[in-house]
């Protein structure tokens, strides 16, 4: 029963949250996407909120060995609390027990990493950043941009998505814990357009770092524009539409292994996802029946239970985007394969449509939906100029075993991250930097040695 479920945002760290707060909004319910079910409560920030936390708001003074002893120190609380963790990763944001494991190392990975590469840093901090992130790594995200940006001794004004302001305030809470001082760090929860479009248009911020969409970036690049000093760095991670091409050389079992993780996985909520499979033409009657056959295999439900490998997608609003688009591939007879879908909760089913190329799809469709389309070995420079043409450039995987082909597609192709031989999945803090080109971003990579120099003022050298 609900109330029984019930967690309260202060819970586990017992923290003020939200520094000098002197107002805020009638609480909210934040819900449970597989159930319906309220998880807790938020208060989201009023405008007087964020006006005090402007106000309040100082550049972390201490010397960077204790900031990166005290980041250190929270990545040892984020361990210790991974149960709390947990419990709030499967019900607010819908995770499996997997996805919550390494959600949790890539946060404490951002952590640690930032901490230790901060020391080789001399620049002065930028100031006040914004960090303004996204639901779908609602811890992996919100750490990592909050790390780099303390580590370099930036304030923090964390305005984290809508639908995971408990997860935001667990983390937030053990950064307080761990000696982060309420003055360099201060979580604003609440809406996009209203938090967040004040906080990035306002000229006491120094820099932005953002992840979530592309048309969200563009707004805030033009906000920025009309306040702050030029300079000011916006540094953005945003969409894909990311492609994978198997080829007649592949290995079928490990290419459907890795077919079924990239597109699946987190119900595909990942904007590292694969959303386009090119599969040659000559294997493909062979290679879809081995993948619909995997499909069947796979547990969709509530992430509470352990045995889940598919969880929910985040909201009503998810849902019935996505639905609509497996609906119309459906009346087009293009819906080639779905598994059934458990009742409430906004469950969409794994499904595979048919298409005859990456320029069909649109738009990213943010959920657990493989388009399939086939391609002529004489056709593949097409189909990479295809993959080009989206203008995104955030993942790409392909599945073959000619050596000259790897080499080949890469240099053609115009993507952040290529995986080859594997799964196309997100990023290893340290080596594997993750970001895009093009609409997938602004650069540098998060996780790799250029992305904390973007937090700091570019001063000139006489
Ligand atoms: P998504 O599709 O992942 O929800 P969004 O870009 O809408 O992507 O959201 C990512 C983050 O950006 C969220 O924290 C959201 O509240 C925030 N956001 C949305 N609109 C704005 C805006 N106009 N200004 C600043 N932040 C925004």
């Amino acid at each position: 029963d609900a109330a029984r479920d019930e967690h309260s945002a202060t819970d586990f760290s017992g923290q003020p949250l939200i520094c000098g707060k002197v107002k805020g909004l009638a609480p909210r319910a934040a819900l449970n996407p597989a159930t319906g079910a309220r998880v807790g409560r938020v208060t989201d920030a009023a405008p007087e909120d964020v006006e005090t936390a402007l106000a309040a708001a100082r550049p972390w003074s201490a010397p960077v060995e204790e900031r990166a002893r005290i980041l250190n120190r929270a990545a040892d609380l984020y361990e210790e609390n991974f149960g709390p963790f947990f419990a709030l990763l499967a019900r607010e944001a819908g995770k499996t027990l997997p996805d919550a494991v390494s959600e949790l190392r890539e946060a404490v990975d951002f952590l640690r990493y930032y901490a230790a590469r901060a020391k080789a840093i001399t620049a002065a901090p930028a100031g006040v950043f914004a960090c303004i992130s996204p639901w779908n790594f609602p811890l992996a995200i919100f750490s990592g941009q909050i790390a780099a940006a303390l580590a370099t001794g930036n304030a923090v004004l964390a305005k984290p998505a809508e639908q995971t302001p408990l997860i935001a305030t667990l983390a937030a809470g053990l950064l307080l814990k761990a000696g982060v001082p309420a003055s360099a760090l201060q979580l604003l929860p609440g809406d996009g357009a209203t938090v967040g479009a004040r906080v990035t248009s306002d000229p006491r911020v120094n820099g932005v770092c953002f992840t979530g969409s592309t048309e969200t970036a563009l707004i805030i690049r033009r906000a920025m524009a009309a306040h702050l000093a030029p300079g000011a760095p916006l540094i953005a991670e945003t969409g894909g539409l990311n492609a994978m091409i198997v080829d007649s050389t592949a290995l079928p079992e490990q290419a459907v292994r890795d077919v079924i993780a990239s597109s699946f996985q987190s119900a595909g909520q990942r904007c590292s996802a694969l959303r386009c499979l090119y599969v040659q033409e000559d294997i493909a009657p062979h290679f879809t029946e081995m993948l619909f056959g995997a499909m069947e295999e796979l547990t969709l439900g509530d992430p509470w239970s352990l045995s889940t490998d598919v969880g929910p997608v985040i909201d009503a609003e998810a849902e019935a985007g996505i639905r609509a688009h497996v609906e119309t591939a459906r009346r087009e007879g293009r819906l080639l394969r779905q598994l059934s879908v458990p009742r409430g909760g906004h469950f969409i089913a794994p499904s595979v449509i048919r298409v005859r190329g990456i320029a069909d799809l649109g738009r990213e469709i943010f959920g657990p939906v493989l388009h399939l389309a086939t391609y002529r070995a004489e056709d593949l420079p097409k189909v990479i100029a295809d993959i080009n043409a989206t203008g995104y450039g955030l993942t790409f995987g392909l599945h073959t075993r000619i050596d000259n082909r790897v080499q080949e597609v890469c240099e053609a192709l115009h993507v952040g991250n290529i995986y080859v031989n594997r799964n196309q999945i997100g990023a290893v803090v340290g080596s594997q930097p993750f970001g895009g080109e093009g609409l997938s971003g602004t650069g540098p990579k998060a996780g790799g040695p250029e992305y904390l120099a973007r937090f700091t003022r570019p001063e000139a050298v006489p």
